[in-house]
Order: structure tokens, then sequence, then C-alpha cells
């Protein structure tokens, strides 16, 4: 009964979001729509609003993108020893453009620590969401820090520092809210499926932040427990 009464809470949240999905995407439709009769009416386009239509094209495949990873369902993926250090240094390789191209100071700091258990594309994708949202946190000598440290004997922490606009506390309250967002492009869905992700890799989220200094944000996860084959056997 009560196992009954969970699942069907979890179907309408997802109901809930699927809602939201469609409300979010029929924003930037209707605007594409809207520019496309202007160049059928007019007979020809103009380059900007070719790039206005793609920028509103890639917030649709980000909200779907980022929903789908909301609402599928966790047997579906699957788990393995993972180097975190590896992993975030590929990830910084992906988001290398945007850091250059706003003149980012980008640091890390990789301790020695054990491997993780979970799924790397998920946790790639926290420490994407991560990253961009600190690049995007950021102005004028925009500084980043990322770091890999032993947080206590079976935890890891990934650390991301910013010295971007930081997040005022009532709004600190509301982070990981469906379509929270600050930003005009912003989805307000990152910071949900990073929680969401987290959930499932017993992991959690700690937010620091102070108001025009910066916002550190620590990824605390599990390490891999190895269990000796002996072990199993008996
Ligand atoms: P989005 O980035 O699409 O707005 P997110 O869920 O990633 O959605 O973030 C939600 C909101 O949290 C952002 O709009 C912003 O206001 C705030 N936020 C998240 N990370 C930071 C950061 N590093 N610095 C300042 N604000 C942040
Ligand atoms: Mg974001």
């Amino acid at each position: 009964m009560d196992d009954l009464i969970r699942k069907s809470d979890k179907l309408s949240a997802v109901a809930q979001l699927a809602a939201g999905v469609a409300h979010e995407i029929r924003n930037p439709l209707t605007s594409i729509k809207g520019f496309l009769q202007l160049f059928q009416r007019e007979g020809q386009y103009d380059s900007h609003f070719i790039s206005l239509i793609m920028d509103e094209l890639n917030r649709v495949e980000s909200i779907i993108y980022e929903y789908l990873t909301l609402a599928k369902p966790n047997y579906e993926t699957t788990f393995n020893k993972v180097n975190l250090q590896e992993l975030i240094e590929q990830t910084i390789t992906l988001s290398e453009t945007q850091s250059i191209l706003k003149n980012i100071s980008l640091y890390y700091e990789f301790e020695n620590v054990p491997p993780i258990y979970g799924n790397e594309k998920q946790i790639k994708q926290v420490v994407m969401n991560l990253i961009r949202n600190a690049i995007e946190a950021v102005e004028v000598n925009g500084q980043i820090r990322l770091r890999l440290i032993n947080h206590s004997e079976d935890q890891v922490c990934i650390e991301v520092e910013d010295n971007g606009c930081g997040i005022s506390k009532d709004r600190i309250e509301r982070l990981g809210e469906p379509f929270y967002s600050t930003k005009e492009k912003g989805t307000g869905l990152g910071l949900m499926v990073c929680y969401k992700i987290l959930e499932h890799h017993n992991g959690v989220m700690n937010v620091h932040s102070e108001i025009s200094k910066g916002t550190r944000i620590e990824v605390i996860l599990p390490v891999y427990i190895h269990i000796p084959k002996e072990v199993l056997l008996t």
C-alpha cells in the first residue's frame, strides 16, 4: 500500500514536470514560428533573426535533454567504478571554448582520491551543469576553481567555486525547483537534474554563496567500497 502511494506520488511529479516542459517549450516555438512567418511574408530573411532562432532552438534542446534525464527511470542507468579525476578533466575540456571566450581563469586541484561507484554520464552531467552555471555567473576577471578532495574516510568531494554574482539566501532555498531561473535564456532545470542524479548516487550537494562575492558548491559522494571476493562467496 505504502509503495503504491509512493509510486503514484512519483507519477504525478513527473506529470507536473511534463506539463511544465510543454509550457516552457511553447514560448520558444511560438517565437520561432513568428520569425518564419515574417520571412515568408517578406520573402527574405535577416541573419540576425536566424541567430535568434538558433538560440531558441538551443533552449528547446536543453529543456528536452534535461527533462529526459529527470524522467528516465533509475534502472536504465548502470553503475560502475568511476575515476573522478579523469571525468573532471574530460568535462573541463568540453567547457573550455566557453571559458576561453569569456576570458575566465580556470584553476584545478586534484587530490589522490579513491574511485566512486556511479554512472559516469550522470556524474559528468552534474559537473558540467555546475561548471556552466559558474561560467554564466562570472563577469570580468572571472575565476573558477575546481577541486577534487577527500572529504572523509569514505567520501570524496568535488568543489566548484566561482567569483561571480552569487546567490541571495532566499534564492538558495529555491534552488532545484523546476524552471526557477534568473537568466533570460535559462531552463531552470540544471540544478534540479543535479539534485536528482545525486539522490541516485547517495550523494549530497551543499551550496555556499554570497551576493557579488561568489559561489562554492560542494558535491559529496560515497567512495566505491571494495568487497573482497572471498566475502561474497561465503
Ligand atoms: P539555469 O542555469 O538554466 O538558470 P539552474 O538550475 O542551473 O538553471 O540554476 C538555477 C538558478 O540558480 C540560476 O538561474 C541562478 O540564478 C542560480 N545559480 C546557479 N548556480 C549559480 C552560480 N554559480 N552563481 C550564481 N547563481 C547561480
Ligand atoms: Mg544552469
